[in-house]
């Protein structure tokens, strides 16, 4: 008997052992204040900034072969980058579940209209965790006074724990939506002082101004995002903070309906293709460059890239790493 339990004894210390030899990323260690681990990894990505442009259908986009609505994207970052041409939002394609899915690595039907916080803990909170930063290397930047309920969860292990810094609306939930041109100076100003480890920035257009039915507006709001777009990308060039450091990644929370689908562009919400398929775009030093990715990936594998590129888990998540964007080791 004796003989046994030693045996016992002796694998589970093994089995310990082992277990911390090969596990170079983080560990589910409790979090009290000693002895969890900073976040280590291979990767030379130190830094993630995920870009919204709120609700812009692909046909418009990467889907439209002349590119002339996003010439900075098409320009200069995607020959840096990739291009995933088979991007999907699988859940509800409406603003707030589009974000949350994509912090979180979970759909849920969330409330689109900032009543409800998300169930599921975020990359956000699993990165603030492993790696005891303080509040500030996690950002929530957006135009849309609803989305600041991504800073939290009703997880009870998580609830009001490890959240992000928010700057959302006008002044925070039920504020109003602000101007993105307010949100892009509050997003360079942020960038620059406080050198953010993950954040994540909304623009609302071009999805506000396509409900109004202004069918050029919805054109309009496309290029303007899309020259924002090309400020971040400056600033993270022209930054040592984030040069050759960051990851950067632009799509959309949700498409629109394909033309002859409800009223077409102008609105959005079920599951017809032109809701569904969304542009997605990224650039960074773990990243292949100039390359298009076919393979099919979705809006909740966004978390599961960020933590393998981050060095921390995020076990919640249903989503999977999209390794067709890594080079090759
Ligand atoms: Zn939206
Ligand atoms: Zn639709």
């Amino acid at each position: 008997m004796k003989k046994y339990t030693l045996i016992l004894f002796a694998s589970i210390f093994f089995a310990n052992y082992i277990g911390c030899k090969t596990d170079g990323a983080i560990k589910d260690l409790p979090n009290n204040g000693s002895n969890v681990l900073e976040p280590k990894t291979n990767y030379k990505t130190k830094n993630v900034i995920i870009i919204i442009m709120d609700g812009a259908r692909y046909s418009e986009c990467w889907g439209d072969v002349t590119h002339q609505h996003i010439p900075n994207i098409a320009n200069t970052i995607v020959p840096e980058g990739i291009v995933s041409t088979n991007f999907f939002n699988n859940g509800s394609t409406f603003t707030n579940p589009g974000h949350s899915a994509m912090t979180t690595g979970v759909y849920q039907n969330i409330n689109n209209g900032g009543a409800e916080i998300p169930q599921n803990p975020s990359i956000f909170n699993y990165y603030l965790q492993a790696s005891k930063k303080k509040q500030e290397a996690c950002w929530v930047i957006t135009s849309k006074d609803k989305l600041q309920v991504l800073n939290n969860c009703t997880n009870k292990s998580w609830k009001d724990t490890y959240q992000p810094m928010t700057d959302c609306g006008n002044n925070g939930l039920a504020s109003g939506y602000r101007h993105d041109t307010i949100t892009l100076q509050h997003s360079l100003n942020i960038l620059k002082n406080y050198h953010p480890n993950i954040s994540i920035i909304n623009f609302r257009e071009p999805d506000y101004t396509a409900h109004g039915a202004d069918s050029l507006g919805y054109i309009k709001g496309i290029e303007d995002v899309d020259g924002y777009i090309k400020k971040i990308w400056d600033l993270v060039q022209s930054d040592t903070a984030f040069k050759d450091k960051t990851t950067l990644i632009v799509t959309n929370d949700h498409g629109r309906h394909l033309d002859g689908t409800a009223n077409g562009y102008i609105s959005h919400g079920d599951k017809c293709y032109g809701c569904r398929h969304i542009n997605f775009f990224a650039y960074g030093p773990d990243f292949k460059k100039n390359t298009i990715v076919t393979t099919t990936y979705e809006q909740i594998d966004i978390p599961a890239t960020i933590a393998e590129l981050m060095g921390f888990k995020i076990p919640t998540s249903e989503g999977k790493v999209m390794w067709d964007f890594f080079n090759k080791k």
